[in-house]
């Protein structure tokens, strides 16, 4: 059997993948990250050039080291990066990188890591890819028709090659708040959503999120309904450029169209817009193909969890995927419980003492 062995590896290099390398490592599991990026960093790696954290360095800190407090508010994507980075060279964790894992298949008492420069044989796999892989686009009658442009927000960098334009952007998220906030500056563009966004208020940011979630895991562990308001990721933080664009008027959103049409869309009432591109803020899904073939994929796209171990597969742990993986667990500061207790779970399995 070529390739190598290892306890665990670590399919993932983001955030996700390194708060989970750092408990194993508190834990003296040997381990192995395996990576698809050229470099560290994750999905920040690919956000758009003004994108910027919700919540201030101090709420945005992995397992062990506190995001440093840069010069502004909310860390901009470099600074992510660049904290990511460091963190990596910091414990020293072992992460090939790129490597592009194909697939995770049952080998004996083991599972086979089959990748592009070869495979690996562990004795336990967290999945830690994400969802940035799977941009999720909606289904609209007659989208095939269109002769216009289409964008994910996940392959957006800047509104530069958009001036001008009459544009759709379709999502009431944080990402479709900061493209309207953004391009509404140098284009026709309009926000599409299907209901009212939910704004936060202006003296709250996304450490109300982590403290949501918080709340929700302190509820249901004590076996209470959770009294937080449900908001997610999906309730949108009056960063500055969003408060901007609001105040100038360019951040009413109106219900989505009935269809395409060849040059633009048909809303409900009639009325046709010709329109030159449409930018889909419409989320992500989780990126799993590794799994695939292990029929452990539920129809909405998630794995039946006990807390992050897999139900059917019991080698398999899945780590920062959102609610579905730990309320707050898709971001950087709320990673690190779900991260802490998968790494425990791990070190009770391979060595029978929990962590
Ligand atoms: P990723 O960062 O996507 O990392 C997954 C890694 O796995 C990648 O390196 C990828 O290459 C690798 N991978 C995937 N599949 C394979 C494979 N088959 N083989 C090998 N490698 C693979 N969170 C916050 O905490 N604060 C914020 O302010 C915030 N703002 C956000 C704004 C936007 C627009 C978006 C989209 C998200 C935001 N988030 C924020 C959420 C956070 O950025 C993401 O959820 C985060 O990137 C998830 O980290 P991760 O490690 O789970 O996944």
């Amino acid at each position: 059997m070529t390739g190598r062995e290892v306890d665990v590896a670590i399919i993932g290099g983001g955030q996700a993948g390194l708060a989970t390398a750092y408990y194993l490592r508190r834990a003296g599991i040997d381990f192995v990250i395996l990576d698809g990026e050229a470099a560290p960093g994750g999905a920040w790696r690919h956000g758009w050039d003004s994108l910027r954290l919700f919540s201030p360095a101090a709420y945005s800190s992995l397992p062990g080291w506190p995001m440093p407090p840069g010069g502004d508010d909310y860390p901009s994507r470099g600074a992510v990066i660049d904290y990511l980075t460091r963190y990596e060279q910091r414990y020293a964790l072992p992460v090939e990188r790129p490597v592009q894992v194909q697939a995770v298949i049952y080998d004996g008492d083991r599972l086979r890591i089959e990748t592009d420069k070869g495979p690996w044989r562990a004795r336990g796999v967290v999945m830690a890819t994400g969802t940035w892989r799977h941009p999720h686009v909606p289904h609209y009658p007659g989208q095939e028709l269109f002769e216009g442009q289409q964008l994910h927000s996940a392959h957006y960098s800047g509104p530069d090659r958009f001036a001008g334009q009459r544009l759709l952007v379709v999502g009431g998220g944080n990402s479709g708040a900061q493209l309207q906030a953004e391009l509404s500056l140098v284009a026709d563009a309009t926000w599409v959503t299907e209901r009212p966004p939910v704004f936060l208020p202006d003296d709250v940011d996304g450490r109300v999120l982590f403290q949501r979630a918080t709340a929700r895991i302190k509820a249901f562990q004590e076996g209470r309904a959770p009294d937080a308001p449900p908001g997610g990721l999906g309730d949108i933080v009056m960063v500055a450029p969003v408060k901007a664009a609001r105040d100038r008027g360019n951040l009413g959103s109106v219900r989505p169209f009935a269809r395409f049409t060849r040059t633009g869309v048909l809303w409900t009432d009639g009325t046709e817009t010709d329109i030159d591109t449409i930018i889909w803020c419409t989320g992500f899904r989780p990126a799993l193909d590794p799994v695939a073939g292990l029929d452990l994929i539920e129809p909405d796209g998630t794995v039946a969890l006990d807390s992050t171990r897999c139900r059917r597969n019991p080698k398999l742990w899945f780590v920062g995927y959102g609610t579905w993986t730990g309320p707050g667990s898709a971001t950087l500061i709320g990673v690190g419980r779900s991260a802490r207790d998968t790494a425990s779970e791990i070190a009770a399995v391979l060595t029978g003492f929990p962590t």
